[in-house]
């Protein structure tokens, strides 16, 4: 099957600047990729058979990717959870309403896909090493819904309940310690045993085209030496896939280290030989200049969060300076949207007003421009996803993942400016709802906002119907225990902010 996908303009790579924009062009598909990019009156004389997609209110560019999520359909706040710092968010959570995981898939696809995001990262979250029927459901629904994806099964063989857990545990008076300790006490090693197990397993059914199988384990301080050792064995092995891990997220994580190991976490999975060119870091906000200048010599990558790092108290990742080191840095939505609904447009129009730091220097490198923000959705998220050179941009050979946005409101309300550049209009104006059509792997997804894959209607009455029979008794008492230690655990990390922290961001003055 051939398509003919046109716009208005086409922004064929965030890397080409102005000089990838096509006006009145178009995009030659034949099956799952491009052939070839160019004037629209050109194209349709050669192919006049090919089926023609979009119009010249268009602008088609290549489909964004989220490079870190938890594939949570049912937001937190939709399930009635609010945010907090993140080590009480934790405890908070456990209320959380559950509901299938297939289900969740599929409405996490669903609000990614409308949005304009053609791939996307789940890190799947999980105590234990996730089973391996949950994770079947996951793909095989991302895989139905049609969005390309990248899966990391999760999981933490230490520090479960709080950092430093045996001591912690400790402190709590004998009912909550006899409650606790099968949380802080378990077969460490037979856990990464498992995850590898269930990774290789993954590995071997999945992997292909559409999905990737990376690794995902949770965060440094829940991994053993020897669990992060195996994951980089293992992921070497395996050509060098991506190993995703939430590294300095909070102030309290980047103490732990300091105390645990006397550095950073990022220089302690150096030590193990983790930090390379196949490491992203989930957040990445508490880091050193020391710790930017590692990541950029070893061509590691950061995934960023921004509504999520402000939604959970973290604070706010030195994106400009990683920029400026020249370190890859990706979109992340993390469940947690500026608007609760997956609008990657929204996180990336948050990424370029956040970063625009103050100064008396008025030379210095200048803020994000619209292509910089573009690049951070597009290319380098791909990187992180395992599709680097595959997705990302509307280039001949490569996947055909591309949306069409209705320049209408953006460009037509009343007026904007001819001179303005498309990508800056785009940045500044659009907004996920004006994303008109969606192709993945050159097949139409949505049209005119309407799904081809899923019945969206019948999806959310199913979604309605689970979430609405709220959680069991048995996990109410678990969270309302987990309440009654939250204060020794509150209590438990006070005195740990005796730490060297100076911010990057001069946002305001003090004192
Ligand atoms: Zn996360």
């Amino acid at each position: 099957m051939s398509l003919l996908i046109r716009g208005g303009y086409v922004i064929t790579s965030a890397a080409d600047k102005e000089d990838g924009v096509i006006e009145n062009g178009a995009v030659f598909i034949e099956e799952d990729r491009i052939v070839e990019v160019g004037g629209y009156e050109g194209l349709v004389k050669k192919h006049p058979d090919a089926e023609v997609k979009g119009n010249k209110k268009m602008l088609l560019m290549p489909g964004l990717v989220d490079g870190h999520s938890h594939g949570g359909g049912l937001t937190f706040i939709q399930g009635g959870m609010l945010f907090d710092f993140l080590e009480n968010a934790l405890i908070d959570w456990a209320y959380m309403v559950g509901i299938d995981p297939g289900l969740n898939a599929t409405l996490s696809a669903v609000r990614h896909l409308r949005n304009g995001c053609t791939t996307m990262h789940h890190n799947n979250w999980g105590e234990e090493p996730n089973r391996i029927e949950n994770a079947e459901k996951f793909i095989e629904a991302y895989r139905k819904a049609g969005i390309r994806l990248a899966y990391s099964p999760g999981g933490r063989n230490v520090n479960r309940l709080a950092l430093d857990e045996e001591d912690f545990i400790e402190t709590l008076p004998p009912d909550l310690r006899e409650f606790a300790l099968p949380m802080v006490s378990y077969d460490k090693s037979d856990f990464v045993d498992k995850y590898i197990e269930l990774f290789e397993e993954l590995y071997e059914k999945y992997n292909g085209d559409m999905t990737r199988i990376i690794m995902g384990p949770s965060w440094v301080q829940g991994c053993t030496d020897d669990f992060l050792e195996r994951v980089k064995e293992t992921a070497d092995a395996h050509g060098k896939v991506q190993i995703h891990i939430h590294t300095l997220q909070t102030p309290v994580q980047k103490a732990y280290g300091l105390k645990k190991y006397g550095k950073s976490l990022l220089f302690h999975l150096d030590d193990l030989g983790l930090v390379d060119e196949n490491l992203t870091l989930g957040h990445a906000v508490f880091l050193t200049q020391e710790d930017i200048d590692l990541l950029a010599e070893k061509k590691s990558s950061t995934t960023h969060h921004p509504s999520c790092n402000l939604a959970v108290r973290n604070g706010i990742s030195p994106v400009y300076e990683l920029y400026r080191a020249g370190v890859n840095v990706a979109l992340g939505i993390d469940d947690k949207g500026i608007n609760d609904d997956e609008d990657a447009i929204m996180e990336l129009r948050l990424i370029h007003r956040l970063h625009r730091v103050s100064g008396f220097n008025l030379s210095e490198t200048p803020a994000l421009s619209a292509y910089d923000v573009l690049g951070i959705g597009t290319i380098n998220a791909a990187r992180v996803c395992g599709f680097e050179g595959e997705v990302g941009e509307l280039k001949p050979g490569m996947k055909a993942d591309a949306i069409l946005v209705d320049l209408k409101e953006v460009t037509e309300d009343p007026w904007v400016s001819p001179d303005l550049p498309v990508a800056e209009a785009f940045i500044h104006r659009a907004k996920g709802s004006h994303v008109d059509t969606v192709l993945v792997d050159g097949k139409v997804v949505m049209e005119g906002r309407k799904f081809l894959t899923v019945d969206v209607d019948g999806l959310y009455e199913e979604v309605r119907r689970a979430a609405s029979r709220g959680i069991g008794k048995e996990q109410r008492a678990f969270a309302d225990t987990l309440q009654k230690i939250k204060p020794y655990y509150q209590k438990w990390y006070e005195g740990w902010d005796e730490m060297e922290y100076r911010p990057y961001y001069v946002m305001n003055s003090g004192i």
